[in-house]
């Protein structure tokens, strides 16, 4: 892994930044700014996925022939780097991140023509079916049922906390087609068109009053078997292949860095009884616990970058990568509400925030740290709770 910055790194560093001061709006970078939730919204991600599109630049993970840069970890690494820095808005990974990587890997030729530039273009917005009532962490319990007939499947049945469905108009879906052997054995991947007759979508409002996540229902939905992604009853394996690139795989600790160096402005501005709240021991031992394992982070994400430049994948490492992750986002939310003190009180979401006229009681940045906080909450179950992928590491990783 060679992760040196050469003269023409330190070029294209400076090529980014000039793309970034010219192509990032101030609008998208505000909207970035008050993003409380897990995903950008759609219409903020979009533009900025357009205008990525637009240079070549959106998906540099992908293979060069789909749109890919081509380019070597170390520029993946100081492109996200730059990115996070500039405060540009994340892409939504569903679609780019997720089913891409499960396309290249078990997608038939035509499936890859069709879907991969749609999804490049924003024509496809997709969301992901895994989750059921009662199927979680336990996924390969799921009984969303796919039963053939003639050409198509019929799928009953439904998905729960589904991100970003009331957008979507793909599911990406883990069905299930045959009962009578081992539960892992009888899953087979669909992809839905969520426009069939029969889906419908109930939004879920969750405890920092967003709507992030939904129920999807299927009713007699019917899906050509040219929909099926993989041989039938294999769905599995893609199905954990996909959970490696959502849980690693990405680089986290770009914007965790520049969210620990903002905190870090912060607490040096807001003052305590007269003086930094930084100069608070208790404060400062915490923020400097997070900038260490955010600089261990970054190591293994690099790691993990140099795995998949090398044709592999993120590998077990990934369910090590999101716990360090999640529990570095869950701090800094901490620390955040506690150095916004009392204003962190008048709680707003950012859909109330954005029809809010009157002046922001207290500082500005305090006006998202509550949705932010709480929001963060949530990151410790979705992408796989924080217990299961304990076990995973002690199993896969540790051999234990
Ligand atoms: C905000 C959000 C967004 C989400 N988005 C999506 C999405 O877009 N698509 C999708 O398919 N799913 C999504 N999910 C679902 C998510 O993947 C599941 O919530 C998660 O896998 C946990 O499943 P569960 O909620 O059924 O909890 P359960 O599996 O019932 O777990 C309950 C508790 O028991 C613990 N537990 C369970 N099994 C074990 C074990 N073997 N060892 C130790 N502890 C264990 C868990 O850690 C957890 O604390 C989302 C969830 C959230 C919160």
């Amino acid at each position: 892994m060679d992760l040196s910055f050469s003269e023409a790194d330190q070029q294209f560093r400076e090529e980014v930044r000039d793309f970034l001061d010219a192509h990032l709006t101030e609008d998208l970078r505000r909207a970035a700014q008050r993003t409380t939730t897990v995903f950008a919204d759609k219409d903020v991600a979009m533009r900025w996925q357009q205008i990525l599109v637009e240079k070549g630049w959106a998906v540099p993970q992908w293979p060069v022939e789909y749109g890919g840069t081509g380019w070597t970890i170390t520029q993946k690494f100081i492109f996200s780097e730059e990115c996070a820095k500039a405060g540009a808005p994340g892409l939504i990974p569903l679609g780019l991140r997720m089913l891409a990587p499960v396309l290249f890997r078990y997608g038939t030729d035509e499936q890859k023509s069709y879907y991969l530039p749609r999804m490049l273009a924003g024509e496809d917005y997709w969301c992901q079916g895994y989750s059921e009532p009662g199927a979680g962490s336990d996924l390969s319990s799921l009984r969303c049922r796919a039963v053939k007939d003639g050409d198509d499947y019929i799928v009953n049945g439904t998905k729960i906390w589904t991100t970003h469905a009331q957008f979507a108009d793909h599911i990406f879906c883990l069905v299930r087609t045959d009962d009578t052997v081992k539960p892992q054995a009888g899953i087979t991947f669909l992809l839905i068109d969520m426009a069939t007759p029969g889906v419908k979508v109930e939004p879920i409002i969750t405890m920092a009053n967003d709507h992030e996540v939904n129920q999807v229902f299927f009713d007699d939905v019917r899906v050509p078997q040219a929909n099926r992604v993989g041989p039938e009853n294999e769905g599995w394996t893609a199905a954990k292949y996909l959970l490696e690139f959502e849980r690693g795989g990405g680089s986290a600790a770009a914007g965790l860095k520049v969210a620990a160096a903002n905190l870090r402005k912060t607490a040096t501005e807001q003052l305590v009884d007269g003086e930094p709240l930084i100069t608070q021991p208790g404060f400062a031992r915490r923020l400097n616990a997070i900038d260490i394992r955010v600089a261990s982070l970054e190591f293994t994400e690099k790691a993990g970058l140099a795995r998949l430049a090398a044709g592999g994948s993120p590998g077990p490492e990934s369910s090590l990568m999101k716990n360090t992750s999640v529990e570095l986002q869950q701090a800094v939310a901490e620390l955040m509400l506690e150095a916004a003190n009392y204003y962190a009180m008048p709680h707003a979401n950012k859909i109330s925030m954005n029809a809010y006229n009157d002046p922001w009681v207290g500082p500005e940045f305090a006006e998202t740290v509550t949705p932010r906080y709480l929001n963060s909450r949530a990151a410790s179950v979705f992408g796989g709770s924080k217990e299961v992928q304990k076990n995973i590491v002690a199993k896969v990783v540790l051999g234990l």
